[in-house]
């Protein structure tokens, strides 16, 4: 639209067209507010019913909540008005009217349930504490890709559509390809992989992971964001430092770039940027804290996962992100490089209430690895596109995948991983 205003920066003095949702209509008797929103925020429109055209001051005063308009007027100060300027519209402009019958209602004065608000994600994100969500998650991808870039890293896009999967068969979508069995990816594990021995050597990606989750959870999705890292020549150690310096720079942006959406999601106060040292405990360190909180029925012995009640207990006890190091070999996947016959080189960094990363120094000797898809009882033959690579000149490297709805909803205290996506897949939702 030519010679648009934002709502945010109309100026006293200034003659502007503004244009956006009808946020409510307060009439008062000789003189009557309509308050118009537009993505930088809102501004207020004033009708004198004496002084104005009577024309004008109807066309302002029916038109339905959450249409779109637009109003061209004067700007002036005015110290009552909620951004200190009001708009004296010489015409108004019904551009798109809206239903009277709202199925949400985007002034958030009426509560509705998370899965109405789903159902009517256009509308639930013209509240403004739901797109500062978003925004700050944009943000957050921004600041990631920054830093991967400090890290030296090529950012990669892999195939989402593949032969086999990675992370366990039940978890998987199959899907037909030309008759032929397929899957969605549940993780790019072994394409990043296969960059190592590529001339990229360090890569990154942002991209959809799908699992078929068994549960409904809040902290599950069936198709996540994974932020995805791979160095050549990293072992465990330095890619948890680059784990570090990743989060920390997500931080970072939001501390930096997203005041406003703090303060619309009222936690700019207690938002903190956590220093880049996360403590590291050993995973038998981690279950003897487990153990010492008594908070499980039974005690964890070696071998056991952590459940989450145990992740809870740790949580609390540690109080803030933590990695969780050297896991039983057992426990972890077949790509992941043994430090000796028990231990493995794998390692969680855990925010204190879920799981964030999963990741490790890889497996880079070709006999190992084929031997890690026997012992997982997976067909080495299955995966030749992959094991053959290692042939061929594959340096020892490690990595680690992040969950990005995950990151969100932790940095941001959502109570459910699906206020961090658009729109969510779960077992109920396959639309919008
Ligand atoms: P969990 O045990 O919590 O289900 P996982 O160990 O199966 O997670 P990984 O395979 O280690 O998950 O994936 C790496 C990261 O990707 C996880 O730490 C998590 O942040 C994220 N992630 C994995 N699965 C999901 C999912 N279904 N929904 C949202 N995020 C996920
Ligand atoms: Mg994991």
């Amino acid at each position: 639209m030519d010679e648009r205003t934002y709502t945010a920066d109309a100026e006293p003095g200034d003659t502007v067209t503004v244009a956006g949702w009808v946020h409510e209509v307060r009439d008062l008797g000789g003189i009557a507010f309509l308050i118009l929103r537009d993505t930088t925020g809102k501004i207020q429109i004033k009708f004198e019913k004496d002084e104005m055209d009577d024309a004008l001051v109807e066309t302002g005063l029916d038109v339905r909540r959450e249409s779109v308009i637009s109003v061209t007027g004067d700007v002036e100060e005015e110290p009552r008005a909620p951004t200190g300027v009001e708009v004296t519209p010489g015409s108004v402009d019904v551009i798109s009217e809206a239903d009277p019958e709202l199925p949400l209602d985007p002034s958030g004065k009426v509560d509705a349930e998370l899965s109405t608000r789903l159902d009517n994600r256009t509308l639930d994100l013209r509240k403004a504490e739901v797109k500062a969500i978003f925004e700050i998650r944009a943000e957050v991808q921004r600041a990631v890709r920054e830093q991967f870039r400090e890290l030296g890293c090529t950012e990669i896009n892999t195939p989402k559509i593949v032969a086999t999967g990675t992370e366990g068969g039940t978890e998987l979508f199959p899907i037909t390809y030309f008759g032929q069995e397929a899957f969605m990816n549940q993780s790019p594990q072994l394409f990043k992989q296969l960059m190592i021995g590529s001339g990229l050597e360090r890569v990154f990606e942002i991209g959809p992971i799908f699992r078929a989750e068994e549960h409904n959870t809040p902290r599950h999705l069936n198709e996540a964001t994974s932020i995805d890292f791979e160095s050549a020549f990293y072992d465990h150690t330095e890619a948890m430092d680059a784990c570090e310096s990743v989060v920390q720079a997500a931080y970072e942006g939001v501390e930096a770039n997203c005041r406003e959406q703090l303060e619309a999601l009222d936690i700019a106060d207690e938002f903190e940027t956590p220093d880049g040292d996360f403590p590291r405990l050993t995973y038998e360190e981690a279950i003897e804290r487990i153990n010492a909180t008594d908070e499980l029925d039974e005690p964890l012995v070696w071998g056991d996962d952590l459940p989450t009640e145990g992740e809870h207990a740790l949580g609390r006890d540690v109080g803030e992100h933590y990695f969780v190091t050297d896991w039983p070999s057992e426990i972890k996947p077949f790509y992941i490089m043994d430090q000796d016959d028990e231990v493995s080189t794998g390692f969680d960094m855990m925010h204190p209430e879920m799981e964030l990363v999963s990741g490790g120094q890889r497996e880079h000797r070709f006999e190992h690895l084929v031997e890690g898809f026997e012992q997982q009882g997976l067909d080495p033959e299955a995966f030749d596109y992959y094991t053959e690579m290692f042939k061929y000149g594959m340096p020892p490297h490690a990595g680690w995948g992040l969950g990005g709805e995950r990151l969100i909803m932790t940095m941001l205290g959502l109570g459910n991983v699906r206020e961090a996506v658009i729109f969510p897949r779960d077992r109920q939702r396959l639309s919008p």
